[in-house]
């Protein structure tokens, strides 16, 4: 339920509404826009008589919200959320582009990418220390060595990084990592999203494979429950019939999530097809579609890559589509 407050309503008067309903075992989301300020209600809240809230003279109005999310609902939070991550803006007027490699291999090899998507504007970087191989016989990644080449090259080049955790006992390790990411594969491990709720760090949600948007919005629900707000969306394909691509790419989740929620949406479409070829024309569709930012796979010798190099553009494909975004940004009232 929310109730919106009407403009100079007595903060004391405030107070006392929210006291009575804490004391009836709701727990309160306030929200401040820039008119009203909103009180979400989270609970069982159908013990509650509208009529009795909507009496009080400080109320406006009363909205029952039917969907299973509240703090994630944009019902609560009307404005778009936005953060600063190591001094770079997600969300709002932003477009971030996170760029990198499917996973770090050697010092050179994320040095020399992280260098070349600084240049062309990425405003962060990825890399995946821990991987989710579908074969255990495939390359696992770096591991904590991966993590310290990661730090190393945010310290060279100030771009904060995101990478991908896959198992809590790993989480003491990313103290120092800007961006925590959930792969697809984990995006429904609730104990492992209740855990990140408990930390302040910004977490990357990528969609599960078989996920509805709403089961999205629900595991964005866990880590915010636990008291994290900080949950940016990945769209990042979904399994189809279709074979012609690695997954196919749900366009639609970008209004329909960002009609749904305050949080940012951005897009992988390097997962989403697989195809080095069909990263340029889907990151265009992605940004007119209203996305608040991409995560590109790069790699600067993709035929040499350990992992995912058929999908890996190199830096100067990477420079190519930047310049390319830059303008769909703009008809979009965003900047990179
Ligand atoms: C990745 O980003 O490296 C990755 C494994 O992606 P996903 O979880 O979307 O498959
Ligand atoms: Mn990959």
């Amino acid at each position: 339920m929310i109730i919106v407050i009407k403009p100079d309503s007595k903060p004391e008067e405030v107070e006392r509404l929210s006291q009575a309903l804490e004391e009836r075992g709701f727990h309160i989301h306030r929200s401040q826009g820039r008119d009203h300020l909103i009180l979400g209600l989270i609970g069982d809240t159908k013990s509650i008589e509208e009529s009795t809230i909507r009496s009080q003279h400080i109320v406006e109005k009363v909205i029952r919200v039917n969907e299973p999310y509240k703090k994630a609902n944009r019902a609560f939070h009307p404005a778009d959320s936005v953060y600063n991550i190591g001094g770079k803006q997600v969300g709002g007027d932003s477009l971030t582009v996170i760029a990198g490699p499917c996973s770090v291999e050697s010092e050179d090899q994320i040095l020399s990418i992280a260098e070349d998507v600084k240049k062309s504007g990425a405003k962060m970087l990825r890399g995946g220390a821990f991987k989710p191989r579908t074969s255990p016989y495939s390359f696992q990644g770096m591991g904590t060595n991966g993590l310290e080449l990661l730090l190393h090259a945010k310290k060279l080049t100030g771009l904060p990084i995101v990478t991908e955790i896959m198992d809590l006992s790993q989480l003491p390790m990313f103290s120092e990592v800007d961006v925590i990411q959930v792969g697809a594969r984990n995006s429904q491990n609730f104990t492992l999203l209740k855990e990140l709720g408990r930390t302040k760090k910004p977490i990357l949600l990528k969609r599960g494979m078989a996920m509805s948007l709403k089961e999205l919005l629900m595991s964005a629900e866990y880590v915010m429950a636990g008291g994290n707000d900080n949950v940016i969306l990945c769209e990042r394909g979904i399994r189809t019939f279709e074979t012609a691509t690695r997954n196919t790419l749900d366009l639609s989740a970008i209004p329909v999530l960002k009609n749904k929620t305050h949080l940012p949406v951005i897009v992988d479409p390097t997962h989403a097809t697989g195809l080095k070829w069909c990263v340029e024309a889907m990151s265009k569709a992605a940004v007119a579609a209203g996305a608040d930012g991409l995560m590109i796979e790069v790699h600067n010798k993709p035929e040499e890559a350990l992992c995912d190099g058929e999908q890996a553009i190199t830096p100067e494909e990477f420079d190519g589509i930047m310049k390319k975004i830059a303008r769909y940004a703009e008809l979009e009232g965003k900047s990179l």
